[in-house]
This record gives C-alpha cells, sequence and structure tokens, in this order.
C-alpha cells in the first residue's frame, strides 16, 4: 500500500555517521543507540544497516524494544538499558540481549536467576539510573559477569560545563575497580568532548540520525528527509483565512498547497510558525495552523506545483530545534508511523 508520506533515509549517510564517530575516539568500539525505534528511523533497519557497516554493539531501552528487533545479526550483542523489573525476567532470561543492571535490587534479581552476562550502569552525578559508586566498591557485584561497566554524562552538550571532567575523573576512578570487561562514558556529544571520554566502546544515537550533539559535531551528515504529497490546490483570494483559528489572512492572492501531514505524524503546531517545504528550488511557508493530519503550504512562489507533487519539509534538525524551542532528539522521536519509511 503506498502512504502519502514518508521518510527518505540515507544510509550511507547513516553509516557515514557512525564511522566519523568512531574515528573521534579511535581507541573505542562505537556502538549505536537504537531505543524509541531507532530515534524514530526504524530500530531493525538501522540496527541491519550498521552491523553491516561492522557495528558490533547496539543499546535499546527495553525488552519490548529487543523483542521486536527480531533476530539479531551474526556476532552482534545488544543490551537493554533499562535492566529488569521482575515482570522482565523471563523474557530477559531467553533473550539473548543483556541487561544494563541499574539498581541494587536489579543485581540482586539477575544474580538470584543466575542470568549470566550483564552490564552494570553506575551513577557519576546524573542521579537518574545506575548504582553509586559505594555500592559499586561494596562487593555488590562480587562474582557476576559483567561485560561493560557503563556510566551517563549529564551535561556533555556544553562542553563548558565542569561536570564533564568530574564525571570523567569519577569514571575512570571507579571503572577499573568493578571488574567488567570493557567501559562506556560517552554518548553522542560524550564523543565530541574528546578522546579522552571514549575508553572502550562508546554509545551514538542523535548523531548516528543526523543530530548535531555539540560544538563540533556540525560534520555529520543528514539521514532524514520528510516527505508529504501535495493533496489539493486551493486559490486563497485576498483578505481570506486559512485553517483552524483563522490564524492567518491572505495579504494578496494566494495559492495553497495542502499536504498529507500533521502534527499526529510529529509535524507539532511548534513547527508551523517557521517552517517550511521545498518544491525544486521555491520554498513554501507553513501559513496557518497546523492540523491533525494536514499542512497548508503557500506555494504562490512555485506555480508549477499540483495535486500529487511530493514536497519535503525543512527538517534542518538544529535549525527547526532552535526555531520550535523542540529538542533535535523530539523532533526525530515524534516522527509518526504514518510515514512510509524508504531507505536510499
Ligand atoms: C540514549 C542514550 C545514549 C545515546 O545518547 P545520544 O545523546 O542520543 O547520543 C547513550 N547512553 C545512554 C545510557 C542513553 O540512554
Amino acid at each position: 500500500m503506498s502512504a502519502p508520506l514518508r521518510l527518505d533515509l540515507d544510509g550511507d549517510a547513516l553509516v557515514a555517521n557512525w564511522r566519523w564517530l568512531g574515528a573521534r575516539v579511535p581507541d573505542a568500539a562505537c556502538g549505536a543507540a537504537i531505543k524509541a525505534n531507532g530515534y524514530g528511523l526504524g530500530a531493525a533497519a538501522v540496527m541491519w544497516r550498521l552491523a553491516d557497516a561492522g557495528c558490533r554493539d547496539f543499546f535499546v531501552a527495553t525488552w519490548a524494544e529487543a523483542e521486536r528487533l527480531g533476530p539479531l545479526p551474526e556476532g552482534v550483542t545488544l543490551s537493554v538499558l533499562h535492566g529488569v523489573r521482575a515482570e522482565d525476567m523471563g523474557v530477559a532470561l531467553a533473550h539473548p540481549a543483556r541487561p544494563v543492571l541499574n539498581s541494587v535490587d536489579q543485581v540482586r534479581r539477575w544474580r538470584e536467576a543466575g542470568g549470566g552476562a550483564c552490564d552494570v550502569m553506575v551513577d557519576t552525578g546524573m542521579n537518574r539510573l545506575g548504582i553509586s559508586a559505594a555500592e559499586a566498591t561494596s562487593g555488590l557485584l562480587d562474582g557476576l559477569a559483567i561485560e561493560t561497566v557503563l556510566s551517563h554524562l549529564a551535561c556533555a552538550d556544553d562542553p563548558n560545563h565542569p561536570l564533564n571532567a568530574r564525571q570523567l575523573a569519577d569514571f575512570a576512578a571507579l571503572a577499573g575497580r568493578v571488574g567488567a570487561r570493557r567501559r562506556s562514558l560517552a554518548n553522542s556529544a560524550g564523543i565530541l568532548l574528546g578522546a579522552d571520554y571514549g575508553f572502550d566502546l562508546v554509545r551514538p544515537g542523535i548523531a548516528l540520525y543526523g543530530g548535531v550533539a555539540g560544538p563540533g559535531g556540525e560534520s555529520v551528515t543528514p539521514v532524514v528527509r520528510p516527505m508529504a504529497q501535495i493533496l489539493q490546490m486551493r486559490d486563497v483570494p485576498e483578505g481570506q483565512d486559512v485553517g483552524y483559528g483563522a490564524t492567518w489572512a491572505a495579504g494578496r492572492p494566494t495559492r495553497a498547497a495542502i499536504l498529507n501531514v500533521g502534527y499526529a505524524d510529529g509535524f507539532l503546531r511548534a513547527l508551523g510558525a517557521s517552517g517550511f517545504g521545498r518544491l525544486g528550488d521555491a520554498i513554501l511557508p507553513v501559513i496557518g495552523r497546523v492540523s491533525m493530519d494536514l499542512l497548508t503550504l503557500d506555494a504562490t512562489g512555485a506555480p508549477d506545483a499540483r495535486e500529487g507533487d511530493w514536497v519535503a519539509l525543512d527538517f534542518d534538525l538544529p535549525r527547526v530545534s532552535q526555531a520550535s524551542g523542540l529538542s533535535q532528539y523530539e523532533l526525530l522521536t515524534g516522527l509518526g508511523s504514518r510515514f512510509e519509511r524508504r531507505w536510499c
């Protein structure tokens, strides 16, 4: 079945971004965070593409996400960042993925079940998930088969934030005392902080998908291009209004294009004010309010626009983020299920 809206996904750009990130931390392996359906792109498709390029370490948030991936590529390991709740144990013991144990209860639960290989998250100042340094060195972890010890940076997108160096030092001191085979600290922004942050394994997400994670991160290539089809063209006479609430009035005779995309697809109302599409060389600004399933553009500058044409929606992540107040993460993960995802 053909959908009137699609995401054009650039597989070469995805792989190029993964290689570029890996080259920032030459002594570390470069993994990939593919939680939240691969930040909206499609987690299994991202995993298979990156596995073909040589990526061996993948991260999802939950066991439901792990199961949805289907069979894992040969030689690949998957870590489940949220660890094991009591309700997860059946699935977790049967699945090839490893839990990232985050709390004392999770450690005990995994050990009592004889769970085998696992990862462990230690908190170094973010106060989100993870056991404390004191817990990590208390004997709690003795005898566990720990593959990777992880921590997570709170402020890596701000290279001047003093917490970065503090977390780096605390993690370096602690990681050696946890009997793990590998150490992993950096997300995308952490990689940009420098090779010191690489340790043995890095876990980028947003930058793989074209997000600019921080200063120096502009070299990534965009991966996601949302496209929507024109359902109708109409002439709006001068002085008439467009859309819900009649928030936009035509100051001149206007040719309007009605697109098959709306806030239910992740094109939120906050993107309306500064949003635009492109048809050939023409820029088509959003006019009026974004509807649930529809979006109206001023196509006066594109006299050739016709019903059925595909319009590329502006999705420059840093710029759209700046203009809308939504984070690049929110922009990507909000992309809805009605888009047909097409890799090219
Ligand atoms: C989401 C996540 C990542 C990836 O973060 P990005 O900022 O998208 O690169 C890495 N590690 C953990 C623990 C995460 O939750």
